[in-house]
């Protein structure tokens, strides 16, 4: 027997005394897990979303869409208990957005404003564009070397089925502006954060200024128009214009989260919390970021809900205000919730599209290990791996998480996820109704097992995590 295995026996056999788990509340966990397989409402939830609403950019009037959309459907879905809490934030317009080489030969160029960017001033910005590889390369740019310039971020995201390449090409996004702006940069561009490589279709996405510096505007290119101004650049000095219309509207807005309960038989003050951002990027219909993490995990919940008998504790679905622009719902909830941070057993958060779960991972206490290996058998069958211990989880629970909630993270299959993301691609038709019931199986299952548990999973100590 391999030394892990014997290990994993015998923390099983430490525990077994006080297994929470009974064979009965896995035969239940098995019978969601097919009975979502046959077949879940999780595909007619986001269809709904994005063919009656669209899209549900933070702040815009289909927000308020969105927020009655998913009062709506929670009720529709047999939550017995559904309410908002109010979240408040700025708000970002985006405005008209053009860019094209002017010389040595002019084309036009298409490109998308930045989330949270300025717009140029009246008749836009001209420049010649300076190259860099990477944002670092931009940042180590001297001081003043970029004045009356345009600097372009040339990196690309490198394709992963977890996604991992999104973390090291994104910084170009977030801080490109900052880097740009130190070096005497009048605007930034970059080539889109996404994997879709010949596109015509630029990926947008939030960005930061540094309130000591000046703001500059920032805009992603496609991956096809980024490919032309360096072929231009091969052979010689480009100049650009761009011309943005965004800007932050005055005031707060105020949002909500949107939260659908089935409250459990006999502890129904504790609870498994599952969800994701019900608030989308405006250039597309937020289907598969995030209507699908909405549409699993309230799937998920109304199937649980259906049960002759209720679980012991409560499976609470948060559709979570504006994550795109900030994770203000996310954080309002954690600032809520932390008086009550002791009776959240477990979250896990879907917002990574709506391809297969393929890996279960956690971030518990050791002592409840051996209880997730056994909730891991019920998917083993599906062929999902076994991840480690150290997930992060999504960004919404992430405020949750660093107060001390442990967390269970079913990392999907997200290989073609970044072709479409934050992109006007991200619309209905990339998703597949077999895969939503997938991932709703799962959610479904691990919902039912950790609500059956109970508050065993953690506690944890509060901190974000190190990896
Ligand atoms: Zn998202």
């Amino acid at each position: 027997m391999p030394l892990r295995s014997l290990f994993l026996l015998l923390a099983f056999a430490g525990v077994a005394g006080a297994d929470p788990l009974t064979d009965a509340d896995f035969a239940i966990a098995v019978q969601l897990r097919e009975q979502a397989l046959a077949g879940s409402s999780a595909y007619a939830i986001v269809e709904s979303l994005t063919t009656e609403v669209g899209h549900r950019m933070a702040g815009s009037a289909n927000d308020a869409k969105g927020r009655a959309w998913a009062v709506a459907k929670f009720r529709e879905l047999g939550y017995s208990r559904v309410w908002v809490q109010p979240v408040r934030f700025p708000v970002w317009e985006r405005g008209f957005e053009n860019a094209a080489i002017l010389s040595p030969r002019p084309q036009p160029l298409n490109i998308t404003a930045l989330g949270g960017s300025i717009g140029t001033p009246p008749g836009g910005v001209r420049g010649a564009v300076v190259r860099f590889e990477t944002a670092a390369d931009l940042e180590a740019a001297p001081r003043g070397s970029l004045a009356s310039k345009i600097a372009y971020v040339a990196n690309r995201m490198q394709r992963a089925r977890d996604g991992s390449g999104y973390g090291a090409a994104v910084i170009a996004r977030a801080q490109g502006a900052i880097y740009a702006a130190r070096a005497g940069a009048s605007a930034v561009l970059i080539r889109s954060i996404g994997t879709d490589e010949q596109s015509r279709t630029p990926h947008t996405g939030q960005m930061r200024y540094d309130n000591l510096l000046t703001r500059i505007p920032a805009a992603a290119l496609a991956s096809a128009d980024a490919d032309a101004v360096e072929a231009a650049l091969a052979q010689g000095t480009v100049e650009v214009k761009l011309e943005l219309g965004s800007r932050k509207r005055q005031g707060e807005y105020t949002s909500a989260n949107v939260i659908g309960e089935i409250p459990g038989s006999e502890f129904s003050d504790e609870v498994v919390v599952i969800g994701g951002h019900l608030d989308s990027w405006d250039l597309g219909t937020g289907a598969i970021d995030n209507g699908v993490g909405v549409a699993i995990t309230m799937s998920a919940g109304a199937l649980i809900g259906r049960l002759p008998q209720r679980p012991r504790r409560s499976i609470r679905v948060v559709a979570f205000a504006n994550e795109e622009q900030g994770v203000y719902g996310g954080k309002a909830y954690a600032r809520q919730q932390a008086e009550h941070l002791a009776q959240h057993v477990l979250g896990a958060e879907s917002d990574f599209g709506g391809g297969r779960i393929w890996r279960l991972s956690t971030r518990v206490a050791e002592s409840a290990l051996p209880i997730v290996e056994r909730m891991y058998e019920v998917l083993r069958p599906l062929g999902i791996e076994r991840g480690d211990n150290l997930a992060s989880g999504g960004a919404d629970l992430s405020a949750m998480r660093d107060l001390g909630m442990p967390i269970i993270a079913l990392g999907q299959d997200g290989t073609r996820y970044f072709d479409w993301h934050h992109s006007a691609q991200d619309t209905l038709d990339k998703l597949h109704p077999e895969d939503l019931d997938y991932n709703v199986a799962v959610y479904a299952a691990m919902a039912y097992l950790a609500a059956q548990a109970g508050p065993v999973f953690g506690p944890l100590p509060a901190g974000a995590p190190r990896n």
